[in-house]
């Protein structure tokens, strides 16, 4: 007899998802991946295929999908913005018909179902630092929108899944999350800056630079994440998880090239429509329902995922 947990993780082979994937083996559970390969790589998971408790497959989370799980992450969904709009038909199924099935899994297996939110359901907002309780500021018709609309979608069919089915559900919105197996070519801010200062290319800044972005390291998230899997049942979320250190993308840059000793300029590009001018969470909810704030300062993250990109570009 093996008290081992069976945990479904989608999006496993992604950013997020490789992280949680060696967290949750490392804890001693059972672990299956799945992941279509849009934005996550084998790569990702490479250290894991030898497991004998870790098992991948490659499936679209917009079709059904029926396996036997205790635990369900619901992680799939590119996020970078250049990725989420490239198919963004595709994005909003994702978030959308990939909630609805991996729900309807949850309900028929009894599994316990965490959704990847995130801090865009507030939109560009006109409230700040974000409470959960903001209800946001969200264009429906914008290229941003199939990302955010979607993932709002989503935090509402897991609370009609509770208030319909009794479910076990968690929301967490996750605020910029930044580290070690981001794709150099994922286009967030981080690794494009990242990436550029150590090949000597000019550091793209989206307009004058002064929005802000507050930053949390991956490990700290993934922290966060098992926290609010593991709390009580009627800890549901929707919660905020992120660092409230909060930057500008000029700063960013600036500190970027302090610590790479990069000599790049910085040159500044046209702003995305709709992108967000201030973002930073309130973390008072997850400090007092699962006792957690992160606890990796900007510059000790950057330095980690500096010399991941050293080694891999
Ligand atoms: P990522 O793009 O690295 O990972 C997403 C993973 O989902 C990839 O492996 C991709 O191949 C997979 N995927 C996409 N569509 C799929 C589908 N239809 N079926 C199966 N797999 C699919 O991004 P990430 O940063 O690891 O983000 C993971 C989750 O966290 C996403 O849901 C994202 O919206 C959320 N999130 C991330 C951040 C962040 O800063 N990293 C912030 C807010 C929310
Ligand atoms: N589903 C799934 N795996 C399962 C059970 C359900 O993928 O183990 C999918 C199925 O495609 C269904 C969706 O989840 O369309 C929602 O299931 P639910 O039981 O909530 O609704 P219904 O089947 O009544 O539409
Ligand atoms: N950004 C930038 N240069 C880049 C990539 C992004 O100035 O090369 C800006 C972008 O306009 C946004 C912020 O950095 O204001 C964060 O962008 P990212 O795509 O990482 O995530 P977002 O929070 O917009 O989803």
């Amino acid at each position: 007899m093996t008290t081992r947990k069976k945990i479904l993780i989608t999006g496993g082979a992604g950013f997020l998802g490789s992280h949680l994937c060696t967290r949750l083996i490392d804890e001693g559970n059972e672990v299956l991946c799945v992941d279509n390969f849009y934005t996550g790589t084998r790569d990702n998971i490479l250290h894991l295929l030898d497991n004998p408790h870790f098992e991948v497959e490659r499936h679209d989370v917009t079709f059904p999908l029926y396996v036997e799980v205790d635990e369900i992450y619901n992680l799939a969904c590119p996020a970078s913005p250049i990725h989420y709009q490239n198919n963004p038909v595709q994005t909003t199924k994702t978030s959308v018909h990939g909630a609805i099935n991996m729900l309807g899994l949850a309900k028929r297996t009894g599994a316990k179902i965490f959704q990847a939110s995130t801090s865009e359901v507030y939109g560009d907002p006109e409230v700040h630092p974000q409470t959960e309780d903001y209800r946001g500021s969200v264009s429906t018709t914008g290229p941003r929108a199939c990302y955010d609309e979607g993932k709002r979608c989503a935090e509402t069919l897991f609370f009609d899944y509770l208030r319909q089915h009794d479910m076990r559900i968690r929301v967490a919105r996750i605020f910029n999350t930044y580290g070690p197996r981001m794709l150099p070519d994922d286009g967030r801010v981080v690794s494009n800056f990242i990436v550029q200062a150590l090949q000597g290319d000019p550091l793209t800044i989206y307009g004058d630079g002064m929005q802000t972005r507050s930053f949390c390291y991956v490990d700290d998230l993934i922290e966060g994440f098992v926290r609010l899997m593991n709390a009580p049942d009627d800890v549901t979320g929707p919660m905020n998880l992120g660092n409230p250190g909060e930057f500008t993308i000029r700063q960013l840059a600036e500190k970027i090239l302090e610590m790479t000793g990069s000599k790049s300029e910085l040159v500044e590009n046209p702003l995305p429509i709709d992108d967000p001018t201030q973002r930073c969470p309130n973390i008072s909810l997850a400090k007092e329902q699962i006792d957690w704030q992160p606890t990796v300062a900007l510059e000790e993250g950057l330095e980690k995922t500096i010399s991941y990109f050293k080694e891999v570009i």
